[in-house]
């Protein structure tokens, strides 16, 4: 099931303020546009692992390490795909 990240447009809780938070969604799910805990307005991060290696992504992937990793941790396979 692929892993989305959503991040807050502005302000936001401690769950959905910059770099957001992480959610298991099918692709039949429709895509979140509130926070669950907050209500603040989010939106979803474009992450797409092995179709493209932009710098944002890699900014992004960056940025976000040693947040929330214990899911990538448990998730191994998603690194060898970078
Ligand atoms: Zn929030």
């Amino acid at each position: 099931m692929p892993m989305y990240v959503y991040e807050a447009k502005s302000g936001g809780c401690a769950k959905c303020a910059s770099p957001g938070f992480e959610v298991m969604q099918s692709l039949n799910d429709a895509k979140l546009t509130r926070c669950p805990d907050c209500g603040a307005e989010i939106f979803r991060v474009i992450q797409a692992p092995g179709l493209g290696h932009s710098e944002t992504d890699l900014h992004y992937r960056a940025k976000r390490a040693g947040f929330k990793c214990l899911k990538r941790v448990q998730k191994g396979e998603y690194e060898p795909m970078y």
